[in-house]
């Protein structure tokens, strides 16, 4: 019996479908990319978009919203150059510290790192969104979050955009 492996689109949730993996993969699985619409609608200079996890970082760096990768303990493995924008915080002083405790204390609450660990305690791939106020060195800033969480290969993404009022 073929596997399908599900595509969301991280920044919608919208289906993107499912593609065959083929056999020997027991697990649902789903992957996390940018549908057609979304790279439309945020002109992104993408052509295809398929699995957020293939971007490269300069990829990342094009994207008009925040993008911070994390691992399930929180460790930030990639932050992209909105979010430097938009914090202050330089890329390289980022990577490799915990997000939740040493990068952004402000978010080791229940209705963020709880939701973050909630999906990781789960062990399936997840995506979940929440509205959130940033205190940053500059002040307080209201977003809108994504969150998301591929048990395979046991990575993350927080994706960040301003909250418009
Ligand atoms: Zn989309």
């Amino acid at each position: 019996m073929a596997t399908t492996m599900k595509r969301i689109c991280a920044w919608c949730g919208e289906s993107m479908g499912e593609e065959d993996v083929g056999a020997g993969v027991s697990q649902e699985r789903v992957s996390h990319g940018i549908c057609p619409m979304c790279v439309r609608t945020l002109d992104l200079q993408l052509e295809s978009i398929s699995d957020m996890h293939q971007l490269t970082h300069e990829e990342y760096d094009q994207l008009p919203f925040g993008v911070i990768e994390i691992d399930g303990e929180g460790v930030v493995l990639n932050y992209n150059d909105w979010e430097s924008r938009f914090t202050g915080f330089a890329k390289d002083r980022v990577r490799g510290l915990n997000f939740f405790t040493e990068v952004a204390p402000c978010t080791a609450v229940r209705s963020f790192l709880g939701e973050f660990e909630g999906m990781v305690a789960a062990g399936r791939p997840d995506r979940r969104e929440l509205d959130f106020t940033f205190a940053l060195p500059s002040g307080q800033r209201e977003v809108h979050i994504v969150l998301t969480w591929q048990p395979e290969p046991g990575w993350g993404f927080i994706l960040v955009r301003e909250a418009t009022t």
